[in-house]
């Protein structure tokens, strides 16, 4: 079995090693200095300033994006929301639940964002806008600069999901003016699924972390920032995956985060080259690096699982109205080129049989 999928990953042997391991007790001065490494490796990893805060939360992706709503935000507030696809809608559906008025900028299947459409909500009284960079459900990187220059000009905060571009696509907190950046483990990382990690400015911290009632025991970042300065966790924390964390931290801080982008960079495009070469459609809007998606005609979800069935290769197939018209080809984690020779050879010998 062999994983092109956006999360969970291939797992590189490092990270299985540590994972095997029995896991220490937490409440140790220790694992204190191994959190604290993770917060200053992280933070170094995204460019963030010494003063940015950083929060460590075991739960999946969408919970930090759910609880950055929450702890930054109130029904003061007015969010624009970027809804390109499936993770703009959850954004979406965050600020409904949580009664935080917003306006969503919807982008149609293939249309790509653009200075002018954002333009539109200048005069809107936004105070924060919510952005997933990469919008998985269909691949296409937004422009931070576009987003960065809006938010700047208009005095917006501005909040990036940026689970699937972290690693893949290029971020810089303190140069892109970010106030709060999520990231989970198992995507770029390629380390278990189960951790989120949120970076938020100081800025945001002091005018909104600290004085507004988040109204969650769990996710309150408040206790969690505080916990963090002694290099803990106010509740028992995915101990493992952050042994995973500092392993693949280290491993980055090593290598840097660039050649890491650069090498899956290289992946994406020998894909690309090569599945257009075989005659297979892929999009023209702007990509990120994770992944490529590949417009099959009423037959991708046929593709999807005799890939799957036949020749162990899991690529991620989409939900929703795309269900039957496009895959989605990951290059996040332990993929190499062969990997992908291997692959377009099964997908071309599924798209000979149909
Ligand atoms: C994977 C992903 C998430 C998180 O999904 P979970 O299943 O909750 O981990 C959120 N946003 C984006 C853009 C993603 O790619």
């Amino acid at each position: 079995m062999k994983l092109f999928t956006v999360g969970p990953v291939e797992m590189y042997p490092e990270t299985l090693k540590v994972a095997a391991e029995q896991l220490p007790y937490f409440r140790t001065p220790e694992f204190s200095g191994i959190m604290l490494e993770n917060e200053e490796m992280f933070k170094a990893s995204i460019h963030a300033p010494k003063d940015a805060k950083t929060v460590f939360l075991t739960a999946s992706g969408t919970a930090a994006m759910e609880a950055a709503v929450m702890n930054c935000f109130t029904a003061e507030d007015k969010l624009l929301v970027i809804n390109g696809g499936g993770f703009g809608k959850r954004f979406a559906e965050i600020c409904a639940l949580h009664r935080i008025p917003y306006e969503e900028l919807c982008l149609e299947f293939g249309e790509v964002l653009t200075g002018e459409q954002l333009a539109g909500f200048a005069d809107h009284g936004c105070t924060g806008l919510l952005v997933n960079l990469h919008e998985t459900s269909t691949g296409q990187l937004y422009d931070i600069r576009l987003l960065t220059a809006f938010c700047r000009e208009h005095g917006l905060y501005l909040i990036v999901d940026a689970i699937s571009a972290y690693g893949a696509d290029e971020i810089d907190f303190e140069r892109d003016g970010i106030d709060a950046l999520i990231v989970s483990s198992q995507k770029a990382l390629a380390l278990s699924p189960g951790l989120a990690i949120v970076a938020v400015s100081d800025r945001l911290y002091r005018d909104r972390v600290m004085k507004i009632q988040s109204g969650s025991l769990y996710f309150d970042f408040k206790i969690h920032i505080e916990n963090l300065k002694r290099g803990q966790t106010p509740f028992t924390p995915a101990v493992g995956i952050l042994l995973e964390l500092h392993e693949r931290l280290l491993q980055i801080q090593e290598m840097g985060i660039e050649r890491l982008r650069k090498q899956t960079h290289a992946v994406a495009g020998y894909f690309r080259d090569q599945a257009s070469k075989a005659g297979f459609l892929i999009p023209k809007y702007p990509l990120s690096n994770a992944l490529t998606p590949v417009l099959l005609e009423s037959c991708a979800k046929e593709m999807y699982t005799r890939l799957k069935d036949d020749y162990g290769l899991v690529v991620t197939p989409n939900g929703g109205a795309l269900e039957n018209t496009i895959i989605r080809v990951g290059h996040l984690g332990n993929v190499v080129l062969e990997d992908y020779e291997e692959l377009l050879k099964a997908m071309k010998a599924v798209q000979e049989s149909l």
